[in-house]
Parts: structure tokens; sequence; C-alpha cells
């Protein structure tokens, strides 16, 4: 029978994505004795940040210029201490100290200057070699529990044997993406430890719509729009942007930040339908008003060719058939019922959402370990200390926009100096 290796550390951080990097350099960077501290960040995946390097349509939007909690979705009086405990302007700082200067663009994104995902991993990959904090990818763990004994920490079991640890920092991530490592299984390593999850759907996910609708023939337009969610007869949810066309169905910042809350009621069993307002801000009265007086300034106006002037050719083109009106027909000839249908469908389009595209297409999870179950100031497992907790893993997320990952730095740097004593 094989020997089983086991190795004692000061602490384990399970999982090398953004949190358990950043949990990684702070608790090297924390000196509390005469002897640096054994720390080791054991990674499933073959290679490490796969998920940093995929980010940002492979440019990682580090963080947003302005970032409150109210860009957080969970309970956001523990997201604010959180936040609160590392600005923007600190991450700026820090990565600056890792030698990575970063860029604000015009959306408020904060970018590498090289644009390249690649700075931001080698950054925080080689600060932590600089620190002796060993990292080791196709190191899987599929179990942790307490040891004996009194300070015993923890019993990590992995795909090559176990580490004993003073301190565990649980950095799994969620279910976003899974090919990259990160596929829900930290939730049970939670779980085995006490902690509660709640249920965990995709966020940041595109949808997918009826295919009898026309959005394969727009694939690639974008263009703004107002969207609602309603959940059970209520508005759960409104936001304003960029709305993309694609083979499937929408996409695009507005659609990405409106799709927690259909995948939560859908999750719930609850009715759940978004509606989209092609003309930003203007009421139907408003665009009717507006119809009334094209059809009197330019009556022998196309139908389509009115639409127009507000919406991209393409798109109105689609409108107008989907309507079943006369694409052909001069505005001044359309039956006041199809004007008042298309009235309808220009302010309050119900998009048949037939699902969300899964995880392999969501950016981050919602749902989660709940945040009551931890102590904001240092992240430490309210049931069972000496565990940590942070990143994805949490019931918190961020819209689109560089907010997931200042989450991920900051929690994983109040980890990361509490695990080590600071
Ligand atoms: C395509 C895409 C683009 C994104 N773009 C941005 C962006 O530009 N800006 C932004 O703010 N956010 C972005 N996000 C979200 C952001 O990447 C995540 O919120 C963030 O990476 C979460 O960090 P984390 O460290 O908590 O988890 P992860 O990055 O998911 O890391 C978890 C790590 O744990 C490892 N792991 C999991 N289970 C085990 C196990 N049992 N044993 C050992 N290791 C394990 C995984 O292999 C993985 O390396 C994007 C996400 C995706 C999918």
């Amino acid at each position: 029978m094989q020997k089983e290796v086991i190795d004692t550390v000061d602490i384990a951080i399970i999982g090398a994505g953004a949190a358990g990097l950043a949990a990684g350099i702070f608790a090297g960077e924390t000196v509390s004795g005469a002897e640096p501290l054994r720390i080791v960040i054991l990674d499933g995946a073959n290679s490490i940040g796969a998920k940093i390097l995929v980010s940002g349509g492979g440019r990682c939007n580090v963080t947003h210029e302005v970032v409150t909690p109210t860009d957080f979705f969970g309970n956001r009086r523990i997201i604010k201490n959180v936040l609160a405990s590392f600005s923007v302007e600190q991450t700026i700082a820090w990565f600056a100290s890792l030698g990575v200067d970063l860029k604000r663009e015009e959306t408020g994104k904060l970018f590498p200057v090289t644009d390249k995902a690649r700075t931001i991993l080698n950054a925080l990959v080689d600060r932590c070699r600089e620190l002796g904090v060993t990292m080791c990818p196709r190191h899987r763990v599929h179990g942790i529990e307490r040891a004996t004994g009194p300070n015993a920490g923890f019993r990590i079991h992995h795909a090559h044997g176990t580490v004993l640890a003073k301190h565990v920092i649980l950095a799994t991530g969620g279910r976003s993406l899974p090919k990259s490592g990160s596929d829900g299984f930290g939730y049970e390593l939670a779980r085995q430890m006490g902690h509660h999850v709640t249920p965990t759907v995709p966020a940041l996910v595109p949808l997918v719509l009826d295919d009898r609708m026309f959005h394969n023939r727009l694939s690639g337009l974008s263009h703004e729009a107002d969207l609602a969610t309603i959940v059970n007869g209520k508005t759960v949810d409104t936001r304003t942007g960029s709305l993309l066309w694609t083979h499937f169905g929408i996409s695009g910042p507005v659609v990405m930040d409106a799709s927690r809350f259909w995948c939560l009621a859908k999750e719930r069993g609850e009715p759940a339908e978004i509606y989209g307002n092609f003309l930003p801000g203007q009421t139907r009265e408003q665009i009717r008003q507006w119809f009334m007086e094209e059809m009197k300034d330019h009556p022998r106006r196309l139908l389509v060719n009115t639409l127009a002037q507000k919406l991209p050719l393409r798109f109105a083109e689609s409108l107008v058939q989907y309507a079943k009106c006369d694409s052909q027909a001069a505005v001044a000839q359309l039956p006041r019922k199809d004007r008042d249908h298309l009235l309808t469908l220009l302010t309050k389009f119900p998009f048949p959402v037939a699902r969300d595209r899964g995880w392999n297409y969501a950016e981050v999870t919602a749902g989660g370990v709940p945040l009551e179950e931890i102590n904001f100031r240092t992240m430490e497992s309210k049931i069972a200390p000496g565990l940590y907790l942070v990143g994805e893993i949490l019931d918190c997320d961020g819209r689109i926009g560089g907010f997931n990952f200042q989450w991920a730095w900051a929690a994983g740097r109040l980890a990361g100096r509490a695990a080590a004593g600071f």
C-alpha cells in the first residue's frame, strides 16, 4: 500500500483564483514571528489562473473607479464592511506595488495598461513565489476535517495526500466556468465544515430566447435598452444599458446584470418575465405622440424608415415583421390596432426567455455560503474557527464592471492577514 504523504503548514489556501492568490500574498507579506510562515495554495486545475486569463475579454477588468455596496447583491451591510477594508485606491496602489499600472476606461472600468490579463496573473503568481508561497496545481482537494488535539487545525485531503494546516482559507470560487476548475465542489467542502449554502444560480449570464424569435437575424447588433424583470407580478429589477443580440438570444451588460433575478426566480419556481423598452427613458405615451407627429409630418415615409430614426434599421425591420405589420406600408397607413401593438413591443417587449445559457457562460455565481456565517473583519468562519472563506464561494455577486474581482481582492486580503496573525 502506498504511504500517505503528509505536509504540515501554517496556512493552506484551497483555490488559486483571484481571492486565493490575494490571500496568499497578504498572508506571505505578514510577518508574525521569527520564522516565515509556511503557506501552500492547493488548486485542482492543471494550470493556475485560467479564469483570470479569460476575464474581461482577455484584458482582466481588475476593478472599477467607484465601488459601492449597491454594486453587489447579498447582505450589503457585510459587503460594505469588507469593501471598506480595501478601497479602490488601495487596490490601484497594490497593483502598482506588484509592477502593474492600471488605466481607467470611459465606463469607469480599470484594466492593466498592457490590456493583457496575463500581466495580472503573472504579477500575482510572481509575488507569491517571491514570498515563498508554495503553489500546487493538480492538487484537487476532496475532503477537509478538523484534526484532533488542541490547536490541531485541519486535515486537508487532496489528490496526492494530506496537508495538516493550522489555518485554512477556502477560496474555491463558485460554479461559473467549471472547466476552469471552479465546479462547485468548494460548497461541499464548506458543508463538511458545518456551513450552509444558499441555492446557487448562474449570474452575469446571457439568456437564450425561444428560437421562433428574430434574434438570430440580428446577431452581433447592440443598442441601448431598458430592461425590467418582473417576478410574481412584482418588478424586482430595472436597468438601462447595452443589449447585444446573438445567435442564441440576448447578451450584453444590461442582460448579464439582469440575468441573476430571472435565474433566481426560476430556481425558486416563481414566474419571471423580462421586458424591454427599446427607447430608453421614454414612455409609451411619449412614443405614441412622436408617432402621431411622424404620421402627420411625413405620412408617406415607410414604417421601418420612421422607426429607423430612433432604432438600428435591422432591428426596426425585425420588429415590424414580428409585429406582423407591413414593412413596406407608409407610416400613415398603419391601422391603429397595429400601431398600438407596435408601441407595446417598442416599450414593453416581452422577451420569450427559454433558459439561461448555463454555467459554461456565466461569469459569476449568485448564492453560496451566507455572509452572516463569517466575521467580516477577518473573513473567519463563525462556525469553524481557523477556517476562512473568500471570494465567489460566498453569497455575494457583483454587477459587471470589475466588482467581482474587487470583492475577491478585498476578502482575500482580510483573510490572508488574519490567518497570518496580523
Ligand atoms: C469569462 C469570465 C470573465 C470574467 N471577467 C471578469 C472581469 O473582467 N472582472 C471581474 O471583476 N470579474 C470577472 N469575472 C468574475 C471573476 O472572474 C470571479 O468573480 C473571480 O475570479 C472569483 O474569484 P475566486 O478566487 O473566488 O474564484 P475562482 O477564480 O473561480 O478560483 C477558484 C479556484 O479554486 C480552484 N478549486 C475549486 N475547487 C477546488 C478543489 N476542490 N480543490 C482545489 N482547488 C479547487 C479552481 O481550480 C480555481 O482555480 C469573470 C468571470 C468569467 C467566467
